[in-house]
């Protein structure tokens, strides 16, 4: 009878060579692929992505958006976040839930993850290691191909479904081993290490930190993910408290804001020349007097002239349309100081 095990696979090298270890053994391995609007820049098309993982690695994969979840884990992570918005344990033991969850579906003896003991300081060390797996209910199933000599042995090996003697003991941060596990299998064509999820990233960490309690509190569902979505990309401003414009940076930014936008955001772009896509979100968050309203679309133009094109080198007064929910309007605003500019930008 043919053994299986499904694997977390985030198309780094770890996450192919545990694949490998473990098929090499003659077990049958599915590869998960999570992806959220935080890990998912190369799999915008599902099917291409998984062809290329099966013709390069020769791995199966199978891609699952759990976005929404994911994104509601993110309000309280129990163990808290790393250095940025990055709440690693929790997102480890979010993932090897979701994996769990799936064994039956797929027949699976056992959960493998490219984890290396004491690669990362905060995950992978390993006290962390079995906080997680105790935490995710995988004590006994998880099995950690590429440092599995380093650690108790897993049901799977106790068993005799795999040859402990065949796993690996690799630790630390160094990539050698892995090289030259990676040329034993003949994978010459890998991603580099690091990098690749956007909660890490110290940039946006501010952003998140400054936005996601106001989302949290306004948005459900599908909204949530696409809040999470928007504050990926451009330049963001609180023009007044509550409030949450967007501009884009370039024509692809322009597209996914108009593509994103809810029926009750406000959506401006510039009428003479051009300029970037402006997007108002949360505007019923504020109460605002008709004055403060006018003073709102002045700020909001304001800030979308400063970035239009310039006149003669210098930012300058243009016409800006702004369609609302209950109307469109055309008008001509001065663009704001930089000074201005710089108060209001998250
Ligand atoms: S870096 Fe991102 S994807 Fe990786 S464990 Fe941390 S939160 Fe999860």
């Amino acid at each position: 009878m043919s053994i299986t095990a499904l694997a977390l696979f985030s198309g780094g090298l770890d996450s192919i060579l545990a694949c490998r270890v473990v098929m090499a053994q003659g077990v049958k391995v599915v590869a998960l692929r999570f992806i959220t609007p935080f890990f998912e820049a190369d799999v915008d098309d599902v099917a291409a992505y998984s062809a290329a993982v099966q013709e390069k690695y020769g791995i199966r994969v199978k891609v699952m958006d759990v976005s929404h979840d994911f994104i509601n884990m993110l309000k309280a992570p129990q163990h808290g976040f790393g250095r940025h918005f990055n709440p690693c344990i929790d997102c480890k033991i979010f993932m090897l839930r979701q994996a769990r969850s799936l064994m039956l579906e797929y027949q699976a003896s056992f959960l493998i993850t490219g984890e290396v003991l004491g690669q990362r300081p905060m995950s992978q060390r390993r006290d962390t290691l079995r906080v997680i797996e105790r935490e995710s209910g995988c004590e006994g199933i998880l099995l950690r191909p590429l440092c599995a000599q380093l650690m108790l042995p897993t049901q799977a090996e106790l068993q005799g479904l795999v040859e402990r003697e065949q796993l690996l003991r690799i630790s630390g941060r160094g990539r050698t081993e892995q090289q030259q596990l990676a040329a034993h299998f003949q994978i010459h064509d890998y991603p580099a290490p690091a990098g690749g999820c956007l909660l890490a990233d110290v940039n946006l960490a501010a952003r998140f930190r400054h936005f996601s309690p106001g989302i949290f509190a306004e948005a459900k569902g599908a909204a949530l993910v696409d809040d999470f979505r928007l504050l990926l990309f451009g330049r963001h401003f609180e023009p007044a408290p509550g409030l949450w414009f967007v501009l884009g940076r370039d024509q692809k930014d322009n597209e996914r804001i108009m593509a994103l936008r809810q029926p009750d955001d406000w959506l401006l772009h510039m009428v003479d020349r051009p300029g970037p896509v402006g997007l108002l979100r949360r505007r019923a968050a504020a109460e605002l007097t008709a004055l403060q309203l006018d003073e709102l679309e002045a700020t909001l133009a304001g800030l979308l002239l400063r970035y239009a094109k310039k006149v003669e080198g210098r930012a300058a007064a243009g016409v800006v349309r702004i369609e609302r929910d209950t109307g469109v309007q055309e008008a001509r605003f001065d663009p704001l100081a930089d000074e201005q500019v710089q108060e209001l930008m998250v």
